[in-house]
């Protein structure tokens, strides 16, 4: 199953994806962006938050690994345990 996922290492709290897609981000206590719906994974308004995201903070994972969706060819080699993509 896919989800959202934030490094809130990576957030710097800018807030544009909280402005774009408010259906997925919201902001915790620290200021940060956290995702608050794992549903509509394919909307247009979550693509175009993860596109305006100035860190790359945000990723789509699924089965434990990170597939980040602008750079899905780049982003596994297929070399952890926990990969589901076929080598
Ligand atoms: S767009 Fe990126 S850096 Fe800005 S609040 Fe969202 S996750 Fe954090």
């Amino acid at each position: 199953m896919k989800k959202i996922n934030v490094n809130e290492d990576a957030c710097i709290g800018c807030g544009a994806c909280v402005g774009i897609d408010g259906e997925h981000f919201a902001f915790n206590d620290e200021g940060l962006s956290h995702p608050i719906s794992m549903e509509n994974l394919d909307s247009e308004d979550l693509h175009s938050a993860i596109d305006a995201c100035p860190t790359g903070a945000i990723s789509i994972v699924e089965g434990g690994k990170e597939e980040n969706i602008e750079d899905e060819e780049d982003s596994c080699d297929g070399c952890c345990p926990n990969c589901q993509k076929e080598a």
